[in-house]
């Protein structure tokens, strides 16, 4: 008999159902066992003079292990679960679970030892649901618009931007790096005329960084195109795929993610604000009393990050923000600067905290040449310099955190539960 899943069962038909025991209550005549799929639960009500073969198959297992049952959904108002029960004619234990050394109340850490176990737990299996349908829409807006999806090495020879923050490992007998981004080989995809190219791909970083919204690897949502007048082209790229990624979530999810996660989930308005770094610190002070030291203008930071949602709510009623007009000093150097040497980039604030750093990017080869030298750059940017010697065209983009974007999304409290497995310093298992 072929298995139904759980949210596609009919009332008085014979059918087959499997998966976890999600919860066992056994009571003297009668028992009732919830079984969990992947499209939900149903409970399993066994009386058991009635049935008491299959009783003493659930009176001596646990709850997690597997089963395989036959039988039929009977109607049955005073059953929580969606007024139905599944009384069953068989039943087959598929695997055996020990008790589970974790429940809701473990800590993170502990929860993460047994991943697979915390993510039985509660909604966790929604996150990766609404992540995979982000990303299908981000896909789905890109395909639409001329974009090709390409897959770029993780394996490079040479630290990628800046030699710090790189993973080194041993390939045969030289030394290779993980990338800590698609960086160079989106601009290669440029010069070789593919024009539009997007990327989700792992992206490496080797920063000790103890944050609730970074890890060592995560997954980078990247898109690069060529023939752009500006980066403000780049941002309103950015802006329109955001907002029609925020539309299919919260047609198909926006519910769930209100109930389950508390969350509204609210569709952008277009344009997006857009704010210059010294207007962001100048209305900070102003409006909300905050101060930084002026070394410090030349970037955004964390702190500010936070306030930065509190002003574009207060100013422009949206929940994201472009800040521009960074410090050169403090961007990479393949981003293009104006004739006062600003670069022509951004970084995108959604809910207080970065999830984008965008710019045009600087194809001349001469002008690119001196901006990596200037920043100390020159044999580990070799190759990539090459890619410009022989015509390219005028480009620019901008790079997503997936994970980042789900965290803030969902309102969860840590990078570590938007990811399937989460690598930090500390954390290299399972
Ligand atoms: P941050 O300042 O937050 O460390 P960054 O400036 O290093 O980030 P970029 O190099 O611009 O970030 O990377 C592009 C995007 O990738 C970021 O906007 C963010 O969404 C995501 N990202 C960057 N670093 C991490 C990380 N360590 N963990 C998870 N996501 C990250």
């Amino acid at each position: 008999m072929q298995r139904t899943y759980i949210d596609e069962l009919k009332i008085g038909e014979k059918q087959k159902i499997q998966g976890f025991v999600d919860a066992k209550r056994d009571q003297k005549t009668i028992q009732f066992i919830i079984i969990r799929d992947t499209t939900g639960k149903i409970q399993v009500t066994i009386f058991k003079p009635d049935l008491p073969e299959i009783a003493d198959v659930f009176t001596n297992l646990n709850v997690n292990s597997v089963v395989t049952l036959e039988g039929k959904v009977v109607e049955n108002a005073s059953v929580k679960l969606g007024g139905k029960e599944f009384i069953p004619e068989s039943v087959k234990v598929e695997s055996y679970a020990e008790v589970s050394p974790i429940d809701e109340h473990t800590a993170i850490d502990m929860r993460l030892d047994y991943r697979w176990l915390d993510l039985r737990e509660g909604n966790k299996d929604l996150i990766f649901k609404i992540q995979t349908c982000c990303a299908k829409a981000m896909r789905e807006f890109l395909l639409e618009r001329k974009f090709v999806e390409i897959h770029t090495p993780k394996i490079i020879a040479a630290a990628s931007e800046s030699g710090s923050e790189v993973f080194e490992l041993k390939y045969f007998d030289r030394r290779a790096y993980l990338a800590q981004s698609p960086q160079f080989y989106k601009q290669m995809a440029m010069c070789a005329g593919l024009e539009r190219i997007f990327e989700c791909a792992p992206v490496f970083r080797a920063e000790e960084s103890y944050t609730s919204r970074h890890a060592t690897e995560f997954t980078g949502f990247d898109i690069e195109f060529s023939y752009i007048d500006s980066y403000e082209d780049v941002m309103k790229m950015e802006e329109e795929l955001l907002t029609y990624m925020l539309t299919k979530v919260k047609e198909e999810y926006g519910e769930v993610i209100k109930e389950k996660f508390g969350k509204e989930v609210i569709v952008p308005t277009l344009p997006f604000p857009r704010m210059k770094l010294e207007d962001v610190y100048k209305e900070l002070e102003e409006r909300y009393d905050f101060i930084v030291d002026d070394c410090e203008k030349g970037d955004l930071t964390t702190e500010a990050e936070k306030l930065v949602y509190q002003l574009a709510q207060d100013k422009y009623n949206h929940e994201f923000m472009f800040i521009t007009d960074y410090n050169a000093k403090k961007r990479a150097f393949y981003h293009m600067r104006n004739e006062q040497g600003v670069p022509q980039g951004y970084d995108l604030i959604y809910r207080g905290v970065e999830i984008t750093t965008g710019a045009q990017r600087e194809h001349r080869y001469e002008i690119l040449k001196a901006q990596a030298e200037e920043k100390g750059l020159k044999k580990d940017v070799e190759f990539y310099l090459e890619f410009f010697k022989y015509g390219c065209p005028p480009h620019g983009g901008f790079g997503i955190g997936l994970d980042r974007i789900t965290m803030l999304l969902l309102d969860l409290p840590s990078i570590k539960e938007a990811m399937f497995i989460f690598r930090g310093p500390n954390r290299l298992m399972p």
